[in-house]
């Protein structure tokens, strides 16, 4: 059928359409963002450390070539690259490792965890480490701080692997606070996959293969805003959880991130893109002026996020925990930071299953603050449940 005159965009009568005349050069496809001088800023990768097995993988060669000319140096295991792990001697660095640096490797044992807090499972990750440097970060505590990201090329089995996991739990049988409807798998424990997808497909995969599971979702938390994920389609079955804190504390300790405002007006993009978006109120830091800071983040979300975003939004709450070692790294490369998250007057020290001593607010501290924030929730964004909080 003719397109009427009256619809063509370009206000000319169609002519266009008529003759196949074109005052204006074909439409070009749009620059995907990972290639933007703002992506680069982040993740400009100079230099790459891959095990042989990962190279010679359909996913390794197709990153190596969005990377011409990127010296490439083998090793034996991603899990221990001397020059490049580790806190000694690379304090000064750890900005440069993070924005120039990638790890290839395979990633061996595929093990869907329980949780039954943020998500049903913890499914075995695409990646681990982050081109960020959140002061705060758990990440790197096994490689220590400089701790660039690993992308595992083996996708085709993580994502086989969870595909049988979620086969094999049938629908799931009733309601709790990950989702009253889906088993929610969190793809994202070691890494940020919004970053990832800077320099692979393995989110692009993952969330394409949550597509095709309509008992299951998957779910990742992130600091940062990738346009490029809004292409992926995910249908509704991956739940992007965008952190939130108040802006002053991220300008401090969210390093590299994508500021707060930000992330915030990306909700209702990827809400229409197909995401489910909810929000991790983490972590929660005691300072002066804490109740007033959060209070005024409410009051923002509030004031701009749109209906459709509120409607379907949900929160978790998680108070935060530190760690004696990264005390003593942070004092190294950004003491400021500690001067928040070191308080011995109000914390107290438990040692974990991997014998660090982490540090979190004593119990009737915490509990206070918890009930406090749900308080100021409920007074400036009542419409934000909370999933939960920790
Ligand atoms: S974004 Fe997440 S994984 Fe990356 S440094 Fe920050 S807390 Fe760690």
């Amino acid at each position: 059928m003719d397109r009427p005159a009256a619809e063509h965009p370009s206000g000319d009568s169609g002519q266009e359409a008529l003759f196949g005349w074109s005052d204006t050069a074909p439409a070009q496809p749009p620059q995907p963002f990972r290639d933007s001088p703002q992506a680069r800023r982040l993740l400009d990768v100079r230099e790459v450390y891959a095990e042989p097995a990962a190279l010679d993988s359909p996913r390794g060669q197709q990153i190596m070539a969005r990377l011409p000319g990127v010296s490439v140096t083998e090793i034996a295991n991603h899990w221990g690259i001397p020059s490049l792990h580790g806190n000694d001697g690379n304090i000064a660095r750890w900005v440069r490792i993070k924005n120039g640096t990638l790890v290839l490797g395979v990633k061996h044992t595929l093990r869907t965890r329980p949780n039954g807090r943020s998500a049903d499972w913890i499914a075995p990750g695409p990646s681990n480490g982050c081109a960020m440097a959140c002061a705060y970060c758990y990440v790197p505590r096994r490689k220590g701080y400089a701790n660039p990201i690993t992308l595992f090329t083996n996708i085709e089995a993580i994502v086989a692997h969870v595909r049988r996991h979620v086969r094999a739990q049938g629908p799931k049988p009733a309601p709790n606070q990950c989702d009253p409807l889906a088993w929610v798998y969190d793809i994202g424990e070691n890494g940020d996959c919004s970053v990832d997808a800077l320099v692979c497909d393995n989110t692009a995969d993952l969330v394409a293969a949550f597509r095709g599971l309509p008992t299951a979702k998957a779910s990742f938390a992130t600091k940062f805003v990738n346009p490029d994920l809004l292409a992926l389609d995910p249908q509704g079955r991956t739940r992007v959880r965008f952190s939130l804190m108040p802006p002053d504390d991220a300008r401090l300790l969210d390093i590299r991130t994508s500021p707060v405002p930000e992330r915030i007006a990306a909700a209702a993009d990827f809400l229409d893109a197909g995401y489910e978006v909810h929000f991790n109120l983490s972590p929660i830091i005691l300072r002066p002026g804490w109740q007033r800071d959060w209070a005024d983040l409410f009051t923002h979300l509030d004031d701009v996020l749109p209906a459709r975003v509120k409607e379907q939004a949900a929160a978790e709450i998680i108070m935060l925990t530190h760690n004696q070692g990264l005390h003593e790294v942070n004092l190294g490369w950004h003491p400021r930071a500690e001067e928040l998250l070191w308080q011995p007057a109000a914390q107290e020290t438990k040692r974990s299953e991997n014998g660090a001593l982490n540090v979190r607010y004593a119990r009737e501290i915490k509990q206070r603050s918890l009930t406090r924030i749900r308080e100021l929730l409920a007074a400036h964004a009542p419409w934000l449940r909370v999933r939960y909080a920790f």
